[in-house]
């Protein structure tokens, strides 16, 4: 649901609290008080917790008003049992024991539903017209009440029996008559209706003022039946408004999950399930067990739907550690990438006859290594070298023979080198050295250090020696000048120095 339609079946069950708690009232003042605090409360739109205390305050006043009313029903009980033992103790009558017990039973079975009351009263007038109708006195008055108190005996004894059962049936009626839940308005009748039941001292009225009593008990129970309908039709409304909204909610949330999807439409049928079922209670009693039942069926598809969100967040829960499980093998393969990557890189940049770094390898260091070099201010200078007449090499003791050469010449340079000068193979026999912090002087010193060092090395050949020589082209760089401009110019020198016979260094700033 959305909050909207959410904070709508607040407001509505809001309504439906305080039109509920109409109901409550008239049946006395304390509570009267407590249930408006109640309405007030809900009807300015307190929170929770306002409401909560507000309720709190009301339980004891509802439990003694439930005591009160379980109070009235066991002396409605009492009374009418006084009454049928009376009509047995009626000499010269026969009460039918099959209608007594019939009553007895319906007694029983509805002693504690007020609106069964009127009925109870009229079920004991029936048993007592029977039971006068089974004796063969004559009858004299319409009314019953005259009927069985006019009944034969002594005068003396009549007038004391009489006195007797008039107090015993005035003080029982006028604990009655307190008990009732009626209007304000109806306080006098009560009132005046009491005083005549506990001055009366004549039977002969008695059936008169039952029949007041009896009025004012239909007064009090057609009251709480009118509540009812009105609470009822209320409600019906409410369910209605209730249904709409979560009809409309539905709608509107078309693109939502399938489950709730499937929550809106159980609420919806629960919800048009009670309206209607609603409809059909007559009473208080059924509509608070319907009204149970339905809010536990409520209340279970919210269970449910609270664990078909929790299965969700589960497999939601699941898919996440599958996605992690994931990432950190995807991270791993990274990593494993990354270094085989790095072994490619740096297989690209070797030499591997030689392990040498390569041509590229001197494209990408010459570049920024020139840059600090003259940013610094600090000299740098480059020799190229190349194997003299290699091919002989080659054509003379053949090509591993070649490789073999090609392989010990470097080595050859390394000895006369510094640690921070770099050897690269440019290609074929050719070298390329880098000499960072070295002026023009000092790299012509090393280039004539590395010429005699390969010169005087005892190459062995197929178990002779090998005489091999280089030539060298040195240059220094320029400040402003290009790694390509000074290779060029090395290159050139290099073959200044083949031009002139081989075996020699050529140097130019
Ligand atoms: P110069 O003194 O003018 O440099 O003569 P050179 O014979 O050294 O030069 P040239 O360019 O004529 O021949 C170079 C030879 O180097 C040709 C080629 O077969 C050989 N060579 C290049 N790379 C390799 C290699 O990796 N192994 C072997 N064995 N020979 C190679
Ligand atoms: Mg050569
Ligand atoms: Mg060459």
């Amino acid at each position: 649901m959305t909050e909207s339609s959410s904070e709508k079946l607040i407001e509505v069950l809001r309504k439906a609290v305080s039109r509920t708690s109409l109901l409550a009232e008239g049946n006395d003042p304390k509570l009267d008080s407590v249930v408006r605090h109640i309405r007030q409360v809900i009807n300015k739109g307190a929170d929770a917790q306002q409401i909560q205390d507000a309720l709190n305050n009301a339980e004891p006043l509802l439990i003694q008003s439930d005591e009160a009313q379980m109070g009235r029903a066991k002396l409605i009980r009492s009374v009418l049992q006084e009454l049928i033992d009376l009509l047995e103790k009626q000499p010269g009558y026969r009460v039918p024991q099959s209608e007594r017990k019939q009553l007895e039973g319906q007694i029983r079975l509805h002693w504690q539903s007020s609106s069964q009351w009127p009925q109870l009263l009229k079920g004991f007038l029936t048993l007592a017209e029977s039971t006068l109708e089974n004796t063969a006195e004559p009858r004299s008055s319409s009314s019953f009440f005259k009927r069985l108190f006019n009944r034969r005996s002594s005068p003396s004894d009549s007038q004391k029996n009489d006195q007797e059962i008039m107090l015993q049936i005035s003080h029982t009626l006028a604990g009655l008559l307190n008990n009732l839940s009626l209007p304000s308005h109806h306080d006098d009748d009560i009132a005046d209706l009491r005083k005549a039941l506990l001055g009366n001292k004549n039977l002969q009225e008695l059936p008169g003022i039952l029949d007041e009593v009896i009025n004012l008990v239909m007064v009090a129970i057609g009251k709480s039946q009118e509540n009812l309908t009105n609470y009822l039709n209320q409600l019906n409304k409410q369910l209605a408004s209730i249904n709409d909204s979560i009809s409309t909610s539905y709608h509107s949330q078309k693109t939502l999950s399938e489950s709730r999807h499937g929550l809106n439409t159980q609420l919806q049928r629960q919800v048009k399930d009670t309206s209607q079922a609603v409809k059909s209670a007559s009473d208080l009693d059924s509509l608070k067990s319907l009204i149970n039942d339905r809010l536990s069926s409520i209340s279970s598809t919210m269970t449910d739907y609270q664990s078909q969100m929790h299965q969700q967040e589960k497999h939601a829960t699941q898919s996440i550690t599958l996605l992690k499980n994931k990432v950190t093998r995807m991270e791993k393969d990274t990593v494993s990438l990354r270094s085989l990557l790095q072994e490619k890189l740096a297989q690209a940049m070797t030499d591997s006859l030689t392990d040498l770094p390569n041509r590229t390898a001197y494209q990408d260091a010459i570049l920024p290594l020139c840059q600090v070099m003259q940013k610094t201010q600090k000299p740098l200078c480059l020799a190229v070298c190349d194997i003299d007449h290699f091919k002989n090499v080659n054509d003379t003791w053949g090509h591993l023979a070649g490789d073999k050469v090609l392989r010990l010449v470097p080595k050859q340079m390394r000895d006369a080198l510094k640690d921070e000068d770099l050897i690269f193979r440019y290609g074929g026999e050719e070298f390329v050295i880098v000499l960072p912090n070295t002026t023009l002087e000092q790299a012509m010193e090393r280039a004539e250090a590395i010429r005699l060092a390969v010169v005087k090395a005892p190459f062995n050949v197929q178990g002779e020696p090998v005489t091999i020589s280089i030539s060298i082209g040195v240059a220094e760089l320029q400040p402003k000048e290009s790694p390509n401009d000074l290779f060029g110019r090395a290159d050139k020198l290099l073959y200044s120095a083949k031009e002139a016979g081989r075996n020699q260094v050529m140097a130019s700033k």
